[in-house]
């Protein structure tokens, strides 16, 4: 299982998000953690989604000492600040990734067949919503939306 099988060419505002999540931790009265802001400092590089094991092993993979439960405890904190998306592609994984502050993101397609998780924008769906906010007079917040179905790969593998 992968966490992304697509990878984009850009970071938007993922700077911003690092110096943003630093602050609310510091507003919040956090003393500066190590873990904590390891798991920022590496979410901050992420194009998607992790679920905190992968985060765990990330870290790892750069030799830090930082292990999953520091991990859980340190996204516990930050989903708790609303600095994270969520996901949760079933299976009982949820993945965390940075929730940027000027509003920017994305949504997911999971796969059910590898539960391989694929990030997409499109322009027309946030207008739609905007507009169907408007339609319902609710001040809408937020929005989540997944797509599932079978990604190329495992389409492919069934027609063997
Ligand atoms: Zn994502
Ligand atoms: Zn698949
Ligand atoms: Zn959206």
């Amino acid at each position: 299982m992968s966490a992304h099988s697509h990878t984009h060419d850009s970071h938007p505002g993922a700077t911003a998000w690092d110096e943003h999540a630093r602050a609310a931790l510091t507003r919040a009265g956090y003393r500066s953690g190590a873990a904590r802001l390891a798991v920022v400092d590496l979410l901050a590089r992420q194009d998607c989604c992790l679920s905190a094991r992968e985060i765990a092993d990330r870290l790892r993979e750069q030799g830090s000492s930082v292990g999953l439960a520091s991990v859980y405890r340190a996204l516990e904190v930050l989903d708790e600040l609303g600095l994270l998306g969520r996901l949760d592609s079933g299976e009982g994984t949820v993945r965390y990734e940075p929730a940027y502050p000027n509003g920017h993101h994305h949504h997911h397609l999971v796969c059910d067949h590898c539960g391989c998780v694929t990030p997409f924008e499109d322009d027309g769906l946030e207008a739609a919503i905007y507009s169907l906010a408007k339609q319902l007079d609710y001040e809408v917040a937020g929005h989540d939306v997944v797509l599932r179905g079978s990604c190329p790969d495992c389409r492919l593998a069934q027609k063997r």
